[in-house]
C-alpha cells in the first residue's frame, strides 16, 4: 500500500480543507498541535515523510466523531489506520502506554507456537461445552486484571458475568483454550503483519471449533471481527454483540429481571456506537430492568465523547482531560454509575479516578459497571459468581 492508495481508499482526495474535523475533534480541543486537517493536507501534498514522522499521527483516537460530519465524506480514522501502517513500515510507532507491555503481549500471541492458559478463570459454576454451536469470544480480559490491578478494574468479571447470563438462558457455550487477542490495537497502530497473524490464528481455531455463532462482550473485538477480519480472513459464522443478543431475548420475552433501584447513565464505546451504529440495544437492555432510571449524558449516542485513549497509545495529559470531561458529564446527570460495554473504557475511566501521583483534580469518582455485570446482578444472586 502506498500513500496514494491510502488517500484514494479513504476519499481524502476530496478534502475541502474546511477544518470541520479539527474544529470538533476532542484531541484538537486539548492539544492544539494536533490537527486532522493538516494530516490530510500533508498527504495530499505528497509529504509522506512529514506525515509518518509526525508524533501527532498516533494521537488520533480513531473515534469517528469527525468523519460523519465531514462534507467531503473523508474516512479520517481509516486514513489514520493506513497512514500508521506506512509509518510502521518506516519503523515509527506511537508512545506505548505501560512500557508497551500490552503491545508485547499482543505480539507474543501472534506466535503460532504460543501455549496459553486461557481457561484458568472458569470456575465449577460455569457451564461450557465443546459440543456447542455457540462460541463466547472472551477477549483479553484474562491479561488485563493483573496489569491494571491498582485501578480496581475487574475485567474478568465481564467474562464470568457473560457466562452466567448465557448459562441462565440454557446456553453452555464453547470457549476457546487457544483464543488470541483479536488484534484491534495492532491494526490501529500500523502493525498489520501481526494483526494478520492473529486474525489467521483465530480464524483457524474458530473453523476447527465448528461453531455457527460467536457472541462478544468486548466492543473492540466485535468491531474487529465484523469490519476488519473480512479484509484478511473468512469467518463463516453469525456475529453478535451480547447487547444485541440480550435485547433480542428481552423482546421475545425470554429474559426477565428482578428490580434494581438505581439511576444510571450509559457511555457509548466508540467501537460499538459510531463504528457499528449500535446505540439502542444496550439502552433497551438497561431500561428493561425494573426500577432503573436511565439518564443521558450531554453527549450521547452519535455525539458521545470517547474515553480518551485508544490502543493503549499516546495516552497523555490531553487523554486525561478528555476522560475527566466525560466523567464530569456522567456526574452531572446525577447517576450513581456509568454503564459501558467495553472493558477498555472501564480501564481508562478507572485509571483517571485513581489519579496516581497527580495534584488532585476535580472529583470524578463514579462507579463504572459493564452492561453484562448489571444484567447478571438483575438475574439474581451476586454478579460474577
Ligand atoms: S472535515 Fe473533511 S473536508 Fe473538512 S478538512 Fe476535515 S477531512 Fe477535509
Ligand atoms: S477520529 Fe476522533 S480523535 Fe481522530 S481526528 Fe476524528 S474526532 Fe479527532
Ligand atoms: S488511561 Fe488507559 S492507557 Fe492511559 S495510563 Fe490509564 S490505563 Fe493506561
Amino acid at each position: 500500500m502506498t500513500l496514494e492508495d491510502a488517500v484514494k481508499e479513504t476519499k481524502a482526495y476530496y478534502c475541502l480543507e474546511c477544518g470541520k474535523c479539527s474544529g470538533l475533534c476532542p484531541v484538537s480541543r486539548y492539544n492544539p498541535a494536533y490537527s486532522p486537517r493538516v494530516m490530510v493536507e500533508d498527504a495530499l501534498l505528497g509529504l509522506e515523510d512529514d506525515l509518518v514522522h509526525n508524533r501527532q499521527l498516533f494521537s488520533c483516537l480513531t473515534c469517528y466523531a469527525c468523519s460523519p460530519k465531514c462534507p467531503a465524506d473523508v474516512d479520517y480514522p481509516l486514513f489514520m489506520q493506513k497512514s500508521r501502517a506506512l509509518a510502521a513500515k518506516d519503523g515509527q510507532q506511537g508512545d506505548c502506554a505501560h512500557s508497551g507491555v500490552l503491545q508485547s503481549l499482543m505480539r507474543l500471541m501472534a506466535s503460532p507456537n504460543l501455549k496459553q492458559k486461557r481457561l484458568e478463570w472458569l470456575s465449577n459454576g460455569h457451564r461450557t461445552s465443546d459440543q456447542s454451536n455457540v462460541l463466547y469470544f472472551v477477549g483479553c480480559a484474562p491479561y488485563f486484571d493483573p496489569i491494571f490491578e491498582d485501578t480496581g478494574v475487574k475485567s474478568l468479571d465481564v467474562a464470568r458475568d457473560s457466562l452466567k447470563i448465557l448459562n441462565s438462558l440454557g446456553i453452555a457455550p464453547k470457549v476457546l483454550p487457544n483464543e488470541r487477542c483479536c488484534g484491534h490495537d495492532l491494526l490501529w497502530t500500523g502493525d498489520t503483519e501481526n494483526f494478520r497473524r492473529l486474525a489467521e490464528l483465530n480464524a483457524a481455531a474458530i473453523k476447527e471449533a465448528g461453531v455457527k455463532k460467536i457472541i462478544f462482550s468486548c466492543a473492540e473485538c466485535y468491531r474487529t471481527f465484523k469490519k476488519d477480519y473480512p479484509n484478511y480472513v473468512k469467518i463463516d459464522c453469525e456475529l453478535q454483540h451480547i447487547s444485541e443478543f440480550l435485547s433480542e431475548k428481552i423482546e421475545k420475552g425470554e429474559l426477565s429481571f428482578k428490580e434494581i433501584k438505581k439511576k444510571l447513565t450509559y457511555h457509548d464505546p466508540c467501537r460499538l456506537g459510531r463504528h457499528l451504529g449500535i446505540y439502542e440495544p444496550p439502552r433497551r437492555v438497561i431500561e428493561s430492568i425494573p426500577g432503573i432510571e436511565l439518564v443521558e449524558m450531554k453527549d450521547n449516542r452519535a455525539e458521545s465523547l470517547c474515553c480518551g485513549t485508544s490502543a493503549f497509545t499516546n495516552c497523555d495529559s490531553c487523554s486525561k482531560q478528555i476522560r475527566v470531561e466525560r466523567l464530569l458529564q456522567a456526574k452531572a446527570t446525577g447517576a450513581e454509575s456509568i454503564i459501558t460495554c467495553c472493558p477498555k473504557c472501564q480501564i481508562h475511566f478507572r485509571c483517571a479516578m485513581v489519579n496516581k501521583g497527580e495534584v488532585k483534580g476535580p472529583d470524578v469518582e463514579i462507579e463504572v459497571v459493564d452492561l453484562v455485570s448489571l444484567v447478571a446482578q438483575a438475574l439474581g444472586g451476586k454478579s460474577s459468581e
